[in-house]
């Protein structure tokens, strides 16, 4: 499947359009700065004003016009104090964004000879800024269901028997595209409970919502909360029924299943929201073309919270086979 014959070509964005619009360390350097300040302008400490700050020349670091003062646009994210280059930063998230299914971090490592430590270090950075907490989804009908992932497949609906440990379950809840393209929150949770399928609408489905299950025991009550809650019975093998479906969400968790399965061969429970974060964000944007790569890059040039613990004595968790 060819996917840029899909995207406009005002959305497109290539290797060589990468190459030509950062060439180098300085060219990133600049854009980091402009994301943060634009137009070079921030608050001095010394002046305690704003002021326009220009370039040093061979340092990642700017001036303040009038009184010479130092800033670095790169302190407080996930580019301080790392050794990789900033322009190498910028193409790991190239790459993230320009696929559907996820990139390896073996991948990095054969095409640019980092170690595997450090391209794994540096998606996994990326990767824990990308969460949408506050994203409010706003559709008028959405989607409702579950998914497992890890351990062992048990039965056809692939929930798991009980004291299956193993499994980590993920709740999600999709828009159906209507206007706008349908957005996606994929949650891990500690269980699956009707109390935890109730907060979670409370907190993220609009009472004027309508809302589409299968028959699971879980959504029983959801029809009290929201504007209309319509059920598939999947166990009876019915799977449309007019527009009632969860064929969306189904979408979207075997989009990372695939994903997973097939790019990071698997994912320890510990990262797996953050996983489920990045499929979630490219999801999100999948009708933006290379707006996508512009939005990852919003994101690593936010301030970032200092490590309760450094971690520089983790290692990863397992090897990716690609
Ligand atoms: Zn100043």
């Amino acid at each position: 499947m060819n996917r840029r014959q899909t995207i406009p070509k005002h959305l497109r964005y290539t290797i060589s359009d990468f190459n030509r619009q950062f060439p180098d360390d300085s060219a990133c350097l600049e854009d980091v700065m402009q994301l943060r300040f634009p137009g070079n302008v921030t608050f001095c400490d010394k002046c305690q004003q704003e002021r326009k700050h220009y370039r040093i020349k061979g340092r990642p670091v700017y001036s303040c016009d009038h009184c010479g003062t130092q800033i670095s646009p790169m302190a407080g994210t996930i580019f301080e104090h790392s050794s990789t280059s900033l322009r190498l930063w910028y193409y790991a998230m190239y790459l993230m964004a320009s696929t559907r299914c996820g990139i390896s971090a073996k991948q990095i490592q054969r095409e640019t000879g980092v170690t595997y430590k450090t391209a794994w270090r540096m998606f996994k950075q990326i990767r824990s800024l990308l969460s949408e907490t506050d994203m409010q989804l706003e559709g008028s009908a959405v989607e409702m269901d579950e998914m497992y992932y890890g351990g062992t497949s048990k039965g056809h609906t692939g929930r798991p028997m009980r004291g299956d440990k193993q499994k980590s379950p993920v709740i999600g809840i999709v828009e159906r595209s209507g206007k706008r393209v349908g957005r996606v929150k994929a949650l891990v949770t500690p269980d699956v409970t009707s109390e935890r399928v109730m907060g979670i609408v409370h907190e993220h489905i609009l009472p004027k919502s309508t809302v589409f299950t299968d028959e699971y025991i879980i959504y029983d009550r959801l029809g009290a909360r929201v504007k209309e809650h319509k059920r598939i019975n999947h166990s009876s093998k019915v799977y449309v029924m007019g527009d009632v479906h969860t064929n969306t969400i189904e979408g979207f968790w075997s989009l990372v299943k695939r994903g997973i399965g097939g790019v990071y061969h698997s994912v320890s429970q510990k990262y797996l929201q953050t996983y489920l974060d990045e499929y979630s964000f490219r999801y999100n944007r999948r009708d933006q073309g290379n707006l996508i790569f512009r939005a990852f890059l919003q994101r690593a040039s936010q301030l970032v919270a200092p490590p309760a613990v450094k971690d520089s004595g983790m290692t990863p968790a397992i090897q990716e086979p690609f």
